[in-house]
């Protein structure tokens, strides 16, 4: 549905508990080593490597040296003669002293005799000089000499310092590649793709089987037309949008739907979910975007399909700072890919999102996902569709009444209809029965709804009758207010983002210039929710906290922006807020008028709002009789349309007195 023409083209309430439980698991967290980028992945083996060396070096300087000691030949002569030295290995590069005979050590071994001089005799170690006089010195001295092979020696050192290590940080890598492998794609895919390719046909998805969602499905029909001929739109030079962006609650149908297009369309498909995208390694899920257009450019005419978009297109800047330059990059480069290729090409690209909110605010406009399409929760007869759709493939009883299960559904998405057809149908087979009656279907919806009530989805009776009276509230204010926008639709099916209900109003014409009335009739609109409460049940909700946040806003700004006030009248009273400090959020604004000014605005508005919802509880009372009769038909059917509305209205049983 087009929505939001104009500003407050709609009055949408959130009710506090309204926005809890929303956050579905979208949300990705790696942990531990898959956090690692490519870089910091070269950095970490470096950094590993380094440590090894150090260690190496540490063990040489410091570990060994307490026992070994490297000394300078002539040293090493002297302390042969001293005495101190009593067994000398002889390499080709080095000469180890030791101060025990082989009997010596042999003997000590052989008497398990400790060391107990004081000091540890300590071994010595050397670089030979050619000298004639060594040899016969340790002969005259008697000490032990033998030679080493020096290739063997070699051979351990370079195992040792070079084999080892290596071989240990190749059994490392491989370790964490298998483990990053799960994770992501393995190290060697780089730019890989998973898009899968579902070729043409292969998507079994109508229209048909999506039901309940007439006014999605009557936008995306132009879609598929668009991608069965592209040339007649090529041709008469008409743009169809690239982006087109799928926002509802969560089993809504969205991806339903997606796939209804590529079905009727017979065009390949291209699905990636958002978190698809987010990867291990820096750059890896831009070049997996950029692939991805590559493939679909090639298989134009075709769709490209993106779940979730919220993982990656989450705002920018927001979280941590340098947090997320993956997400970052992949948002980046799908911007890119997306102002880079002409929609004429064929291909269309379609998102699915549950929190559009979050987005960031470059994919929205022109030439991205500009156009938005709302799939909403189904009404009664949208569920009873869903529901007569799933059922096809149950054995239910004649007797089964599928609008009076629809009735007692409100609230249910379309996933949850199917799970509650399912449901039911399991319950008989438990219960060894031919075929599904009645009574599993209200088993199962007992079940379904206690979870969905844990979940905070689903409004009790009295929250339902509430937001009815509220919802008609705004529409009767609407009707009675000269100049108001005429109201086109009033719903209580919960809308996805917060809102319990909205009462939809198209503006007339488009407007640059309200008058002071005007302003003030949407004021009264907006409070006729609260004001309907009151009326209707002498008690008022939480329910009407955005009403009223636009309300005061527009009363603030007929004081202080458009000098409508008594005594400031035309004069305007200006706050001037200055950018923060490298755009700190909560830079103070300066006003440029006292504080006594500052009180009278307060004062001012809060007098504006409390006569506008004295004269909208006025007509609301002279009304109260069509109020509750537009309740009444509003809990019953969720959803009315202007023209069953302005049928209320003008029904009999009360002539509707303008105020
Ligand atoms: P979303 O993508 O909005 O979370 P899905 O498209 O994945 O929801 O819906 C999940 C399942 O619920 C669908 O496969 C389908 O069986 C059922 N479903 C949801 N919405 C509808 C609908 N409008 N009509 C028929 N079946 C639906
Ligand atoms: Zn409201
Ligand atoms: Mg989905």
């Amino acid at each position: 549905m087009t929505e939001t023409p104009e500003e407050p083209a709609y009055a949408e309430d959130t009710w506090d508990r309204s926005n809890q439980g929303k956050g579905s698991g979208l949300h990705q967290q790696h942990s531990g080593l898959s956090r690692f980028g490519k870089r910091q992945w070269h950095f970490f083996f470096w950094y590993l490597l380094a440590v090894l060396a150090l260690i190496a070096i540490a063990n040489r300087f410091f570990l060994a040296n307490r026992l070994v000691e490297t000394i300078e030949f002539s040293q090493f002569k002297e302390k042969i003669r001293q005495g101190e030295i009593k067994r000398v290995e002889m390499g080709r590069t080095q000469y180890v002293g030791f101060p025990f005979t082989r009997a010596q050590i042999e003997h000590m071994l052989a008497n398990n005799i400790p060391e107990k001089s004081g000091k540890t005799p300590k071994v010595y170690r050397t670089v030979p000089v050619p000298d004639e006089s060594f040899l016969p010195l340790l002969d005259k001295k008697g000490v032990e000499y033998y030679g080493k092979s020096e290739e063997h020696g070699l051979l351990t050192e370079f195992i040792l310092n070079w084999v080892l290590p290596i071989g240990f940080m190749m059994l490392l890598w491989h370790l964490l590649s298998q483990r990053m492998g799960k994770l992501g794609q393995g190290i060697m895919s780089f730019g890989g793709n998973r898009a899968q390719l579902v070729a043409e046909g292969e998507i079994e998805v109508r229209f048909e089987d999506v039901a309940g969602v007439e006014e999605a499905k009557e936008e995306l029909v132009e879609i598929v037309d668009f991608l069965q001929r592209p040339e007649r739109y090529s041709a008469l030079g008409g743009r169809i949008p690239k982006g087109v962006l799928l926002v509802g609650p969560p089993g809504t149908g969205k991806t339903l739907c997606a796939r209804a297009v590529a079905g009727e369309a017979g065009v390949p498909f291209f699905k990636m979910s958002g978190a698809d995208f987010v990867e291990l390694f820096v750059g890896m899920g831009a070049a997996r975007v950029r692939d991805l257009f590559r493939q679909a450019r090639e298989k134009a005419p075709c769709i490209i399909f993106i779940d979730e978009l919220d993982a990656i297109g989450k705002a920018r800047g927001a979280g941590a700072v340098g947090g997320h330059d993956e997400r970052e990059q992949t948002l980046n480069q799908l911007l890119v890919e997306m102002d880079g290729f002409d929609s004429r090409s064929g291909v269309v690209i379609l998102a699915a999102t549950n929190r559009p909110e979050i987005l960031d605010p470059a994919l929205l406009r022109p030439g991205r996902f500009d156009r938005q399409i709302l799939v909403d929760r189904p009404d009664l007869t949208g569920r009873e569709q869903i529901l007569r759709r799933h059922a096809k493939d149950v054995k239910l009883a004649p007797s089964i009444d599928l609008r009076e299960i629809a009735a007692r559904t409100p609230g249910f998405a379309g996933a949850d209809l199917a799970n509650l057809v399912n449901e039911a149908a399991l319950l008989a087979v438990r219960r060894g029965l031919e075929e599904v009656t009645q009574q599993e279907f209200e088993d199962a919806i007992e079940r379904i709804v206690a979870g969905l009530e844990k979940r905070n989805r689903l409004l009790n009776d009295k929250e339902r009758r509430i937001v009815a009276v509220h919802e008609s509230g705004h529409a009767l204010t609407a009707a009675f207010t000269p100049g108001a926008d005429p109201v086109k639709k009033i719903t209580i099916v919960p809308r996805g983002m917060g809102a319990l209900g909205y009462t939809m109003q198209t503006p007339m014409e488009d407007r640059f210039l309200m008058s002071e009335k005007e302003l003030l009739g949407k004021i009264d609109v907006l409070l006729g929710g609260r004001a309907a409460e009151e009326v209707a049940f002498g008690e008022i909700s939480t329910g009407a906290a955005n009403d009223l946040t636009r309300a005061t806003e527009i009363a603030r700004k007929i004081v202080a922006e458009y000098g409508m006030s008594e005594k400031f009248r035309h004069v305007v009273l200006q706050t001037s807020s200055s950018p923060g400090f490298l755009g700190e959020a909560n830079a103070p604004s300066t006003r440029d008028y006292s504080e006594k000014t500052q009180q009278y605005i307060d004062e001012t508005v809060a007098r504006i709002i409390e006569k506008r919802y004295d004269t909208v509880i006025t007509m609301l009372r002279n009304n109260k009789s069509l109020l509750d009769r537009l309740a009444e038909r509003l809990l019953a059917t969720e959803t009315l349309s202007e023209k069953e509305f302005n049928r209320i209205l003008e029904s009999p049983g009360e002539t509707p007195a303008p105020n």
